[in-house]
């Protein structure tokens, strides 16, 4: 795995229990900051990654927009879940 995408934290940012949409806010190892979007019906699922813009990109080093995250959206979705990051009770 790419040490740079490494997930420190995941909280809870908004959640619209009608809808099933949730949005975190992810932090990585250095300090990167992301907006997690995830659609809980009808199955759990990533539906998009949004690089906030308070540090340059740890992989690409753009201080704007890039789709450094899009592109690692999966890996991130595997981190999260073999790490159990997003909790059940983070879920509801
Ligand atoms: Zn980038």
């Amino acid at each position: 795995m790419n040490s740079k995408l490494q997930i420190k934290n995941v909280t809870l940012a908004d959640k619209d229990m009608k809808s099933g949409l949730f949005q975190y806010i992810m932090t990585l190892g250095d300090g990167s900051r992301a907006r997690l979007f995830y659609s809980s019906t009808p199955e759990w699922k990533l539906t998009g990654v949004t690089r906030m813009l308070n540090v340059p990109c740890p992989l690409c080093r753009k201080d704007y927009y890039c789709g450094c995250f899009e592109k690692n959206a999966d890996l991130f979705d595997r981190q999260i879940n073999d790490q159990d990051l997003i909790p059940a009770s983070m879920r509801s």
